[in-house]
């Protein structure tokens, strides 16, 4: 690794994070005559993060907010959502089914999109030179009218080279929308994200390759509790390719998550697929979800640590 200078930009405001806050953001500041550039740490090529976004009556407000028309293209994505269900599993016993449940009425639109889609809208609406990936946060400091924030950049040269350079941004205004492990609120405010002793395995699959397990409706998100386990399964269609599914555990031991790391981008995506699979052996009432797992591309099937 060669670590070279790197330039000095000066710009309005300076959102750090692509994700769906960021580019949200930058969309809606854009659409005011604010120009607001983005540094997001990922490369330009987006890949499938394994799950969906449910946008209903409140989302779709928002992205109205932020420009007309952009929540119909990102429906457009993905698919309508009309019913929610959820069902208690208990061995030995017959299903309950929680008619509780609030239900969406004619009027209300809910959709559901996959992720990938869903940020992909939201960067297609922004001038791409405002836009700067693999700009990873370092830190900032309170200079005269604004605030300056060093970026490392990685330039990857070949498989075993990368140089870093160093870019400094000046901006009247930083904004860290990096997440839970936000870099900036760590500046800022100090704190740490509160562990919630919970794994997730979670991933979206082509539709066509689960369709026979009858997994949810395209048209319904499922939920399947276990009490006696603790765990919850989760399924719906986010568009006409792909279904995701989602498996959730306790782990107030944390010995699951000593196992594994929380970086998408990390080895060991084999061991993910293995490590769900080796959770689901055996375990009768889990069987087409083990199919679904098992149909699942292993580079798209993420683990997490919850926090918030
Ligand atoms: C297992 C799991 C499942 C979830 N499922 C759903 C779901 O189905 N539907 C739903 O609505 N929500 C879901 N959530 C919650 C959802 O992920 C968050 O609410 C949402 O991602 C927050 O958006 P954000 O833009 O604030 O942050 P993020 O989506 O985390 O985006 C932050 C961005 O900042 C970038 N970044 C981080 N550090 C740096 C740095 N130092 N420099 C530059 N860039 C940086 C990251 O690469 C990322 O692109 C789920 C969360 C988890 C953990």
């Amino acid at each position: 690794m060669r670590e070279l200078g790197g330039m000095t930009m000066e710009v309005d405001v300076a959102i750090v994070g692509g994700g769906m806050g960021g580019l949200a953001l930058a969309v809606g500041l854009q659409e005011r005559g604010i120009k607001a550039h983005v540094f997001e740490k990922s490369p330009k090529e987006r890949k499938h993060f394994g799950t969906g976004i449910s946008i209903g009556q409140n989302g779709i407000q928002a992205l109205e907010g932020i420009k007309p028309g952009l929540s119909q293209k990102m429906e457009s994505e993905g698919q309508r959502t009309r019913q929610f269900t959820a069902r208690i599993r208990v061995q030995g016993e017959p299903e309950k089914v929680f008619t509780q449940l609030p239900q969406l009425t004619e009027s209300e639109v809910m959709f559901t999109v996959a992720w990938k889609g869903a940020l992909e809208t939201l960067a297609d609406e922004l001038d791409p030179s405002v836009v700067h990936y693999r700009h990873s946060f370092v830190d900032y400091k309170l200079v005269e009218e604004g605030v300056e924030s060093r970026f490392e950049v990685r330039i990857e040269q070949d498989s075993d080279a990368c140089t870093v350079e160093t870019n400094v941004v000046k901006a009247k205004l930083l904004v860290g929308a990096d997440g839970v492990w936000s870099g900036v609120r760590k500046l800022v405010v100090g704190d740490e994200p509160r562990d919630l002793c919970l794994v997730t395995w979670l991933s979206v699959v082509r539709t066509e390759r689960i369709r026979s397990l009858n997994l949810n409706d395209d048209d319904e998100i499922r939920f399947i509790v276990y009490p006696a386990t603790k765990t919850g399964v989760i399924t719906c269609s986010c568009g006409p390719e792909y279904t995701h599914w989602q498996y959730r555990v306790p782990d107030e031991s944390r010995e699951l998550m000593k196992s594994f790391t929380s970086d998408f981008n990390a080895h060991g995506k084999e061991a993910r697929k293995m490590r769900i699979l080796k959770q689901l052996e055996g375990v009768e009432e889990l069987q087409n979800l083990k199919t679904a797992v098992e149909r699942s591309e292993s580079h798209l099937v993420r683990e997490d640590r919850n926090f918030d």
